[in-house]
């Protein structure tokens, strides 16, 4: 029987709660399975363990986890840390050295969910958000001088490589020639940003020609918001750099409902690294230890796992446990609406994994 060796980081907030969840459900779906199972090593790393060593992770955190099959991760975010430090010192300190540079973030309006667009209930909303990972305006190039000093200067340079952008943009074209619909929108701001955005619309139509059964078009990253909720229908794959797709992802995941139960996977496509799935809603400060906290993400996050380790079935049986307990309302946690608890939702994917309300 193959064991899988998995690293959960659950970070800060309400990232322990919903990891702790997303464990369960991942060991309830081996048992059920019976043909594999899940070793989880977990790492305490985070902003408490920034209080006691003055770093967010061991130095050699990073060869702790480096032979694992995947990182399961939280969230990075802790009340009496700068954003920045947390976020630097553990996420990207994960993603950026082990080369997730294709982040996939799904959106789709699961069974049960309202979308606050009126027109939207299903089908109209179904896209995949590939965002770039691992440079452009979160590259970490740039610096301040003169601090504190009326000629203070600050820059955050964003650095596009063509063998960065080209990588995406092909990783991008492959997604959508792997969905019913075959379309890919390539976002930029080409108009103002004249250098690295016009270099972006400049490979893609030469990647594009690598994927003739794949139909595309290009959108200014402003006018896409508008498009997402004028003509949610006119989309299916999309791809944008690291800041606008951040920006774009979080407006997708309030369009499907929540940001509660948005996920994405930081792939390292060439599998020389682990890869590491997570929610993409934060450290939730408001809701820390109520027991309210929504697990879906995490759990759309491990059908994005299973997916990853080559599980389909098990991938497929998780996904539909999920809808499953989406389309029943007395499963809805305060975000969307319900009374529900983590642990009532947990029990109910774990239910429905073992078919028990089938
Ligand atoms: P957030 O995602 O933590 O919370 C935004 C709002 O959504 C809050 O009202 C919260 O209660 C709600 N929410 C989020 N996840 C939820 C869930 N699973 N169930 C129910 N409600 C949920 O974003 P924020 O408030 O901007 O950030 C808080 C902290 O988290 C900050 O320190 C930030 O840097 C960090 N953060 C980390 C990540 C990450 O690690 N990937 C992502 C986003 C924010
Ligand atoms: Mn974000």
């Amino acid at each position: 029987m193959k064991t899988y060796k998995i690293a959960a980081i659950p970070g800060d907030g309400i990232g322990g709660e919903v990891i702790s969840a997303g464990v369960e459900v991942l060991h309830a779906l081996a048992s059920r399975d019976g043909k594999f199972s899940f070793s989880v090593d977990e790492f305490d790393w985070g902003g408490e363990y920034y209080k006691k060593h003055g770093r967010m992770m061991p130095e050699n955190g990073r060869d702790l986890i480096r032979d694992h099959d995947a990182i399961l991760f939280g969230s990075a975010g802790h009340p009496e840390i700068p954003d920045h430090i947390t976020l630097w010192g553990l996420r990207l300190a994960i993603c950026q050295p082990f080369d997730q540079y294709a982040n996939v973030r799904p959106t789709r309006i699961l069974p049960g969910i309202t979308s606050p667009l009126r027109r939207v209930d299903g089908p109209e909303l179904d896209w995949v958000i590939v965002r770039e990972n691992s440079e452009g305006e979160y590259a970490g190039v740039g610096g301040r001088a003169h601090q504190g000093h009326p000629i203070e200067v600050a820059t955050d340079v964003a650095m596009f490589t063509r063998t960065g952008v080209e990588r995406i943009i092909r990783f991008a074209f492959r997604l959508a020639q792997s969905r019913p619909r075959k379309h890919l929108t390539v976002v930029t701001k080409s108009n103002a940003q004249r250098h690295a955005m016009v270099m972006w619309d400049e490979v893609a139509t030469q990647v594009a020609a690598e994927f003739p059964d794949v139909t595309w078009d290009k959108m200014l990253v402003d006018a896409m918001t508008v498009r997402m909720v004028m003509k949610p229908e006119s989309l299916d794959t999309i791809v944008a750099t690291n800041l606008h797709a951040d920006i774009l992802s979080d407006l997708a995941a309030a369009l499907a409902g929540s940001l509660g139960i948005a996920p994405t996977a930081n792939l390292n496509p060439e599998r020389a690294y682990p890869s590491m799935f997570e929610p993409i809603h934060g450290s939730a400060f408001d809701i820390i230890g109520k027991g309210i906290a929504n697990p879906v993400g995490t759990f759309w996050s491990s059908v994005m796992m299973l997916d990853h380790l080559g599980e389909k079935p098990a991938a497929n049986r998780l996904m539909a446990a999920i809808e499953r307990v989406t389309g029943d309302r007395r499963f809805h946690t305060p975000d969307l609406g319900g009374t529900a608890r983590t642990a009532d939702v947990t029990a109910g994917v774990i239910d429905a994994i073992h078919g028990a309300n089938a």
